[in-house]
């Protein structure tokens, strides 16, 4: 497994005083109305619903869950990440609309937790997409998890939280990892590159020995492999 890459800090701001003050409105807007992605992975996520409902009522600070990628703002990471469902977290990621965070809830999206020596699990999260933020613990109460939503709040207004631009940047990297895990042919869907274009994004760390395999690739959607080990029947007439 590779080792971790130093993220470059970028200067994004502007130097029209107008466009600054812009600009930090827009982030204060965005900081106050997140949607967090309703998917859960470990056991991490028992402690969401006390951190939803009425007792430390997440809501009041502009945060509700939602149950589609496209509309998310954030994707949490509730526990530990098997391997095959880690395929499923990439491509939920690269689903949601930029700008978009991620927060690695529990020990063991730092470093794998209790399970560091299992055969079938992500020990670290952050070498396959980029994290804004870990909560640790085994697993962390609701304070907690409010404690770090609101330091994502806080990152977000003052531009800091970023780390999805890094996927843009450093997708050969990212892309590595991924196949290193799940092998050669792992492809999804998105057009990563296209977006990275995009948002002028792209970079050295973009393209590389990793996203030249992709265009080897002759039928990008089989290489998906995401299917549930049975085949389709044909529909009966
Ligand atoms: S850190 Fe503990 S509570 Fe969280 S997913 Fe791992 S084993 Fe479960």
């Amino acid at each position: 497994m590779s080792s971790i890459k130093q993220i470059p800090v970028v200067e994004t701001k502007r130097t029209n005083p107008l466009a600054r003050v812009f600009d930090d409105l827009v982030r204060f807007c965005r900081s106050r109305s997140l949607f967090i992605l309703h998917y859960c992975t470990g056991c991490g996520a028992i402690e969401l619903p006390p951190a939803m409902t009425s007792r430390f009522d997440m809501e009041r600070l502009g945060i509700q869950p939602m149950v589609s990628p496209r509309q998310a703002d954030i994707l949490l990471i509730t526990g530990y990440v098997s391997i095959k469902t880690l395929k499923r977290v990439i491509l939920t990621y690269e689903q949601m609309g930029s700008p978009k965070y991620v927060i690695g809830i529990c020990s063991c999206t730092v470093n794998g937790g209790m399970y560091w020596q299992s055969y079938a699990t992500a020990k670290k999260l952050d070498e396959y997409m980029p994290v804004d933020l870990y909560i640790a613990g085994c697993m962390p109460r609701p304070e907690a998890v409010i404690t770090g939503l609101q330091q994502l709040m806080d990152r977000i207004h003052s531009g800091q939280a970023n780390s999805w631009e890094d996927y843009y940047r450093n997708y050969d990297y990212y892309l590595g990892n991924q196949q290193k895990l799940f092998g050669e042919n792992w492809q999804t869907p998105t057009d990563v590159i296209t977006e990275a274009k995009h948002y002028d994004l792209l970079s050295e760390g973009t393209l590389g020995d990793h996203t030249r395999l992709l265009e080897q690739h002759q039928k990008p959607l089989e290489a998906l492999d995401m299917r549930l080990g049975h085949e389709l029947k044909e529909p009966r007439k």
